[in-house]
């Protein structure tokens, strides 16, 4: 297998500070930690999550990745093209065979050489069947857990904490299944520091007990409907940072995020002096299911 460390190089992941006249008035600090700058298409979290997953497919002499997602799933993608830059053979599993046609998603992931294999909502709600079903016979298969997800992603994910230039008052991320802040968390006990961690959540509704209980600052009234779903406001809120910035954000995560980040801000909830990182978590694809 060919190395991981020339190509996914996680000290492009730099931090920035932001400038918008909000933060100025409000006195607070804003840096943004571009992880969306790892890779073009393995970006953000989902390199995190895959890293230590790779490297354990490695060890155990597996060359073939077998995952899972829905077809705009940042993980099936990054899983592809990770496949194809280190030499392994990858296959996911696509929620619903309903959608016939491939979107921009499914046809990258092809382009990078994934075997896509549809199936229906019901089959694929048992990932390990389907992986038996299948993969049972094969010595080269590797299990890999929808989004990453697992004991490796959250190692990966913790080592976050240990690249931060400065000490920030807060740390702040989208959230989906909740594994990214729960490995960013790890780290933060692991490395004995003491930035408040805070999620917006990008699904509606959802109890997370496993994440306030370990003291992670939750906040879901930014969902907008739901994960995927987005609103006018949401559109004229990523035209407006996207266009002062020059950095992507998308509707499903990151714009969710900021949005969150700029009213949480204009409600006074951090104090002046703040100091407040925003971690990109990538995805940027995402912005091109707005194309008509
Ligand atoms: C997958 C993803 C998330 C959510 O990560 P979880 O570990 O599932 O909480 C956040 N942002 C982006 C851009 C993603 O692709």
């Amino acid at each position: 297998m060919r190395s991981a460390y020339n190509t996914f190089n996680l000290e492009n992941s730099v931090e920035q500070k932001l400038d918008f006249p909000l933060f100025l008035e409000k006195g607070v600090e804003v840096f943004i930690k571009r992880d969306d700058l790892i890779h073009p298409i393995v970006s953000g979290n989902k390199w995190r999550k895959l890293k230590y997953n790779i490297i354990k497919a490695q060890t155990e002499n597996k060359n073939h990745l077998v995952t899972f997602g829905g077809a705009y799933s940042n993980h099936l993608l990054a899983t592809a093209c990770a496949g194809a830059v280190l030499g392994l053979k990858t296959t996911g599993f696509v929620r619903g065979e309903e959608e016939v046609e491939d979107n921009h998603y499914l046809f990258l992931s092809r382009l990078y050489g994934m075997n896509i294999i549809r199936v229906t909502r019901a089959d694929y709600k048992d990932k390990h069947t389907l992986y038996n079903q299948y993969f049972a016979t094969d010595p080269s298969a590797y299990f890999v857990d929808e989004g990453g997800s697992g004991t490796e992603g959250e190692m990966g994910c913790s080592e976050l904490v240990t690249e931060l230039q400065s000490k920030y008052d807060c740390l702040l991320l989208a959230i989906g299944t909740g594994a990214t802040i729960g490995g960013i968390a790890n780290g933060l006990k692991l490395n004995s520091m003491s930035s408040k961690l805070i999620g917006i959540d990008v699904l509606k509704g959802i109890e997370r007990p496993e994440l306030t209980n370990s003291g992670i600052e939750l906040f879901s009234d930014y969902h907008f409907g739901g994960y995927g779903k987005y609103s006018n406001e949401l559109l004229e809120f990523i035209k407006y940072f996207v266009s002062n910035t020059g950095i992507l954000i998308d509707q499903v995560y990151t714009a969710k995020m900021f949005f969150g980040l700029f009213d949480l801000i204009k409600k006074d909830y951090f104090g002046r002096g703040s100091q407040i990182l925003a971690i990109h978590t990538g995805g940027n694809l995402g912005i091109l299911s707005l194309v008509q």
